[in-house]
C-alpha cells in the first residue's frame, strides 16, 4: 500500500488580539486538511475556555516536567507564563497526511522555522496599532496589567513581521480567512 503523503507544518502568528483564534476556526470548518494543534500553558484559561480544547491547562510543575521529559516539539515564556507545543500529536498528524497549524508567538515561532525549515509561516497583522489595542480591550479578557504587557510584547512582535512568508492583514476577516486559504492551496498543491 502506498504510504500518504505526509502535511505541511504551518507556523501561524501574530500580535495578542488580532483575531488569529477567529480566522483559525474558520480554517478549521473550512479546509478538512489542517488540523491546529492544541498547545500546553500555564495560563489560567479564559471564560469559555476548555481543557483539551482551547489548551491543556497545566501547573508550573506539571509544564516544567514535560521539558524535561523532552514532550515539546518547542515552549516559549510569554507575558509570564509557559506556552508550548506537545510534540506527539503534530509528527502524529503529519504523518496521516494533514497540515497542521501552529498558533505560536515568536520565540516559538524562532525556533520552530530553525529546526523545520521546510514549515511554512503565515503572520497576521492587524490594520493599525490602535485597532490592535482596541479589540484587545473590547475582548475584555485581560486585566489591564496583561493588556499592557501584551501590547509591549505585540510591538516587539510586529517588528519581527518580516521573519515570515507570508504576511496577512486582518482587516476584513472574511479576506484574511481567504488569504490563509489561498496560501495553504499553493503551499500544498
Ligand atoms: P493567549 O494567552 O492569548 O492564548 O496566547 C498568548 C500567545 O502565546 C499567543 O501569541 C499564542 O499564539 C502563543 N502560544 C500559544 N500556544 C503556544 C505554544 O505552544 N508555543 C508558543 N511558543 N506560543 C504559543
Amino acid at each position: 500500500m502506498a504510504e500518504a503523503k505526509k502535511g505541511k507544518l504551518f507556523v501561524y502568528a501574530g500580535a495578542s488580539g488580532v483575531g488569529k483564534g477567529t480566522i483559525m476556526k474558520e480554517l478549521l470548518k473550512r479546509n478538512e486538511s489542517i488540523r491546529l494543534s492544541v498547545s500546553a500553558t500555564t495560563r489560567d484559561p479564559r471564560e469559555g475556555e476548555v481543557d483539551g480544547r482551547e489548551y491543556f491547562f497545566v501547573t508550573k510543575d506539571k509544564f516544567e516536567d514535560m521539558i524535561s521529559k523532552g514532550g515539546f516539539l518547542e515552549y516559549a515564556q510569554y507575558c509570564d507564563n509557559y506556552y508550548g507545543t506537545p510534540k506527539d500529536y503534530v509528527d502524529e498528524q503529519l504523518n496521516k497526511g494533514y497540515n497542521v497549524f501552529l498558533e505560536i508567538e515568536l520565540q516559538g515561532s524562532k525556533n520552530v522555522l530553525n529546526m523545520r525549515p521546510d514549515a511554512v509561516s503565515i503572520f497576521i497583522l492587524p490594520p493599525t496599532l490602535d485597532e490592535l489595542e482596541r479589540r484587545l480591550r473590547d475582548r475584555g479578557t485581560e486585566t489591564e496589567d496583561a493588556i499592557e504587557k501584551r501590547l509591549s510584547q505585540a510591538k516587539v512582535e510586529m517588528d519581527h513581521a518580516k521573519m515570515y512568508q507570508y504576511t496577512v492583514i486582518n482587516d476584513d476577516l472574511d479576506k484574511a480567512i481567504n488569504d490563509v486559504l489561498d496560501i495553504v492551496s499553493k503551499e500544498t498543491c
